[in-house]
């Protein structure tokens, strides 16, 4: 049985008292025993948050680390600082982080093969522009990010990666993409792994869809067959959210 997750990304949103606000609203929301909950908070939050979600069935997820060990690299997040805080999931290779912070495909494996060596859980986005979609190329595009992005992540390593397809012209835009070409992507994602490892390990690797997930459509997508959950961007900084993992 695969795991079924939805994780929530605050992105750059709540300072430490509107962190901490926010979880005493949502904590006693999302308690649940069958699926895992995980909130990916601003860096700055991790510790406050961190308190608060010691003995809940709430994980902590942070949502961008650095692959180097420590030293000179001003502004950056180790792996060994994450995990020092109880961080136990971390969001690598976000679109934004992509397009906005120009992390590519090489840097993105570094940090992926770091956050696995050190027992964190990467949570790695895949997903193509609406150009590439136009243009009939979001399959290849896929395949190209995940081979790049888990090159030499073996057999073993890859049962402790969360995948999520989140189209980037969905994410943000209120345009979710319709639960067949979430699914369409998402099954592709399974074939590829299973042509990289087996098809006994693709099956165990928990694929996740993000790009404006909401209260209304969570159930129609998380109902499809290689759609195990989700990652939560705007919906996540609502009650509403609470919704969606009961979806
Ligand atoms: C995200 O940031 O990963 C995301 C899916 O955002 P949203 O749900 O707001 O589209």
């Amino acid at each position: 049985m695969r795991k079924k997750i939805v994780a929530a990304n605050w992105k750059m949103n709540m300072n430490v008292k509107e962190a901490k606000s926010l979880c005493k609203t949502l904590l006693p929301l999302v308690k649940t025993n069958d699926k895992t909950v995980v909130f990916c908070v601003p860096s700055i939050d991790i510790t406050e948050v961190g308190k608060m979600l010691k003995g809940t069935n709430v994980k902590l997820g942070a949502q961008n680390m650095f692959y180097e060990e420590k030293g000179a690299y001003t502004g950056e997040i180790s792996a060994d600082m994450l995990l020092s805080t109880g961080v136990e999931y971390v969001i690598i290779g976000h679109s934004e982080r992509r397009q906005i912070f120009k992390e590519n495909d090489v840097m993105i494996n570094k940090k992926i093969k770091k956050a696995i060596t050190s027992g964190l859980i990467p949570i790695m986005c895949v997903g193509e522009t609406l150009t590439q979609r136009e243009k009939n190329e979001t399959l290849d595009h896929i395949k190209n990010q995940l081979e790049k992005g888990l090159k030499s992540v073996s057999k073993e390593e890859i049962k402790n990666v969360v995948l999520a397809y989140e189209p980037i012209w969905a994410i943000g835009t209120g345009h979710t993409a319709t639960s067949k070409q979430a699914e369409e992507v998402c099954a592709y994602i399974r074939k590829v792994l299973t042509e990289m490892y087996d098809k006994k390990t693709a099956d165990e690797v928990s694929i996740l869809y993000g790009g404006s997930v909401n209260e209304k459509n969570a159930k129609e997508l998380f109902s499809k067959k290689n759609i195990d959950g989700g990652l939560i961007g705007g919906a996540s900084l609502k009650p509403e959210f609470a919704e969606i993992v009961s979806a």
